[in-house]
């Protein structure tokens, strides 16, 4: 599998950036996990938008859906006019019936429901999701191909029944929204310290700091991170590619 960052800021994009959304890669298989503001316009330094398969998004906050309305216009511009004939298949929960109507229509777009009950399988990747604490209904996913896997917690408290969820993944990314001095519960976040006891309680080897912040200097999350985590630290990049390319 590959993995590449197309977007990690929270609450809304830094210059020529974008919130959360992430491109996930396999057998032929393409899929965008979120899809914040700036994801179309990032993702195709990429790939062709049209080669898209599959969006599946944690939560209905603007800035993990602001662009699920425009990739789908992408998808009605590229089946009318460019001949492609697949629609675009998109998945969220339905905790929230209101939002989760307002997806997409075919012929463009499918739209299918996950939930913490059971796996689903997209292409070669097998995902399972369970319930953050957050102040909307948020899931955080476990995603496998059967070698790799990895935990991304979306947007989530510091929750410690995440911790079984996550063991046994090769890597967690995790929202980190604020520095260790700083309350992160209150807004249905995490705090560097969080995110650090959270992979280190989660045998992870790998974390990256994702989700961040508009203020302070993002290199004092990894070193408070650090001092909770003994495993490697990497904060959130655009275009940052994982596993790392030789
Ligand atoms: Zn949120
Ligand atoms: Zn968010």
């Amino acid at each position: 599998m590959k993995l590449t960052i197309i977007g990690y800021w929270g609450a809304y994009p830094g210059k020529n950036e974008g919130t959360s959304a992430y491109l996930l890669e396999g057998e032929n298989t393409k899929i965008l996990l979120d899809c914040g503001s700036g994801a179309v316009a990032r993702l195709q330094n990429h790939i062709n938008l049209a080669t898209l398969d599959a969006v599946v998004l944690s939560h209905y906050h603007h800035d993990h859906v602001a662009d699920i309305g425009v990739l789908q216009y992408s998808r009605v511009v590229d089946m009318n006019l460019k001949g492609t004939t697949e629609p675009l298949h998109i998945y969220a929960h339905k905790d929230d019936l209101m939002e989760f109507n307002r997806l997409g229509k075919k012929p463009y777009a499918e739209v299918f429901s996950y939930n913490s009950n059971g796996p689903l399988s997209i292409g070669p990747f097998t995902f399972s999701f369970q319930k953050t604490n957050h102040p909307v209904p948020c899931y955080a996913m476990k995603i496998t191909d059967g070698s790799k896997s990895f935990v991304y917690t979306a947007d989530t408290t510091y929750d410690e029944a995440l911790i079984p969820f996550i063991q046994g993944s090769d890597l967690l990314i995790t929202e980190t929204s604020f520095y260790e001095d700083q309350e992160a519960k209150t807004y249905g976040h995490m705090n560097s310290k969080e995110a650090g006891t959270l992979a280190e309680k989660s045998d992870v080897q790998h974390l990256i700091l994702s989700h961040l912040p508009h203020f302070g200097s993002h290199n004092q999350l990894v070193e408070e991170a650090k001092k909770y985590f003994s495993g490697n630290i990497q904060l959130a990049a655009s275009d940052l590619v994982w596993p790392k390319e030789n």
